[in-house]
């Protein structure tokens, strides 16, 4: 099905505050591109130092009755958004397609999906968060979980949405309020996810979304009003917004970027490996966090794997991504795909042996739309930039290993530690591997699947803290001990 129908993507207004849309045309405007066509589809302004106040006040004063309230009120409002979010699907994919780029055939399905899925999983736990009874002989203590306070949370570019619901959603549930700032490359989804909330019966103040560049994070961030940020965004901002939390001694949850490794050994089943290192490489047109660029094969498999690596990329349909049977759209802007376009040129110079691609690409009709390959390299070693820098394109390389143990200390050689990935038949070998992954996030015989019930986040320089599932509470709550004395006080004096 083709469908090329233009939306007007300008939303109401800039930001979503105290329940409503609020202008302020003092901020600098922000220039929203469509990334197939490089045309301005919407234009918001930052927010001003009067709306970053306007916001945080508001989720300060609306967050403690919000959080007194039984978990299953603020369950019900949650599941009510995950209903409202797949009853908008088509709406919000078509406007990640227009403000990322990235084909319709993934937005359809993942990426409100996704953002629903986690509203519906913390919308049900929200009464079952409770605290401890721990008997103390006589007496005993309880343990409350409480609300952290005011959030401030921060967002990348590649999953506009679902970022912004996977923080929400774990907060909300606790009994957090939330400003949100969208990456300044993708400001809209989040403005319908507070009409969403706000539909669903959430109280206003507790959703809010203002917009900004890094200068508006950083505010955020240094502001006495927040408790805690939680960013999704590259290593060099992680660390800025760590240092910029310590002053006040916030809470932090960084999820940042990754160089992973996804490992083939030789018994693996060669369709499921090579669907694997497509899925870590070229999904999203390489733009995820999580991808497993170092693809490290083993001798015995390397032939057959790279062949049928090659032959199902060059299969890859590249093109606009409002059509329905397009696989790969472009990537978000003209400065990424040079950066990606860049480290193809050091790729070549460093000595890797270019397989596929590695050529931007004018496509008819689209000629100033940011496609890029899929591009493939062998023979590249450690050493080499393209195997220890995150491109955030789609650039997968292939390392040859010959053994389990070399493999595992190459695989962890890096800053990083984002995800891992291990094809094997030989589940014990898979598990032993795993076990030694430096890394947040494994899978065997798969690659970049993100339920919502499994704990998602990295370990080293990619980040701290846990999305999704039961341990995403813990960094949106914090404990309380009451200890009950049931006898008389003994006192030495
Ligand atoms: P980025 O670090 O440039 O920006 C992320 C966000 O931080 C943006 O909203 C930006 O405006 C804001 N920001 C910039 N400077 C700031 C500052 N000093 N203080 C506060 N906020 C500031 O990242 P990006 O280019 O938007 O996204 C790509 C990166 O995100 C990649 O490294 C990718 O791996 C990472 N990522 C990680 C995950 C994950 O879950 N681990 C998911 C998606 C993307």
């Amino acid at each position: 099905m083709r469908n090329n129908t233009r939306y007007n993507m300008q939303p109401k207004s800039s930001h979503h505050i105290n329940g409503a849309y609020v202008e302020d045309i003092d901020g600098a405007a922000i220039e929203n591109h469509y990334a197939a066509t490089g045309e301005i589809i919407a234009t918001v302004h930052s927010a001003t130092p009067a709306i970053i106040d306007q916001a945080i006040t508001a989720a300060h004063n609306a967050q403690a009755e919000w959080a007194a309230r039984p978990g299953i009120e603020r369950g019900r409002i949650l599941l009510r958004a995950a209903e409202l979010l797949r009853q908008r699907n088509d709406e919000i994919a078509r406007i990640e397609t227009h403000d990322t780029g990235k084909a319709l055939q993934e937005t359809l399905y993942v990426d409100a999906v996704s953002a629903a899925d986690n509203f519906e999983y913390f919308g049900h736990i929200a009464a079952t968060m409770v605290g401890e009874n721990i008997p103390l002989g006589e007496s005993f203590a309880l343990t409350r979980l409480e609300a952290v306070g005011v959030c401030a949370a921060i967002g990348a570019w590649n999953y506009p949405v679902q970022v912004a619901s996977w923080k929400a959603a774990p907060a909300l549930a606790c009994g957090n309020a939330m400003v949100f700032k969208p990456s300044e490359m993708t400001p809209l989804s989040a403005l319908i996810l507070a009409e969403i909330l706000s539909e669903a019966g959430l109280p206003d103040g507790l959703f809010n979304v203002i917009q900004g560049k890094g200068d508006v994070g950083a505010a955020l961030t240094a502001h006495p009003l927040v408790d805690k940020v939680s960013l999704t965004g590259s290593v060099p901002t992680g660390s800025k917004v760590m240092a910029g939390a310590a002053e006040s001694l916030k809470l932090v949850t960084l999820e940042l970027g990754g160089k992973s490794p996804l490992i083939i050994f030789d018994d693996a089943d060669v369709e499921n490996a090579v669907s694997g290192a497509l899925l870590g490489n070229f999904y999203s047109t390489g733009q995820v966090c999580s991808n497993g660029t170092r693809v490290f094969v083993q001798s015995g498999i390397r032939e057959t794997f790279t062949r049928r690596l090659i032959e199902r990329t060059a299969a890859i349909k590249l093109g606009d991504p409002m059509d329905e049977d397009t696989q790969m759209g472009p990537m978000i802007s003209a400065s990424q795909r040079d950066i990606a376009l860049s480290y193809i040129e050091k790729g070549k110079s460093e000595g890797a042996n270019l397989l596929f691609g590695g050529n931007a690409v004018k496509m008819q009709g689209l000629e100033n739309g940011h496609f890029i390959e899929p591009t493939i390299f062998d023979g590249v070693t450690d050493t080499m930039t393209i195997a220890r820098e995150e491109i955030f394109g789609p650039v997968l390389s292939i390392l040859e290993f010959n053994n389990e143990e070399e493999v595992i200390s190459r695989a962890n050689d890096t800053d990083f530690g984002l995800s891992a990935g291990v094809f094997t038949r030989d589940i014990a070998r898979a598990h032993r591997v795993v076990e030694k992954m430096q890394a947040g996030t494994c899978w065997i015989n798969n690659y970049n699947i993100t339920p919502v019930g499994v704990p998602f986040g990295g370990v080293k320089r990619s980040g701290m803290g846990r999305e999704n599932a039961k341990a995403a509470i813990e960094h949106y709550s914090q404990i309380k001990s009451i200890y009950v004395e049931m006898g008389d006080v003994d006192a030495p004096y």
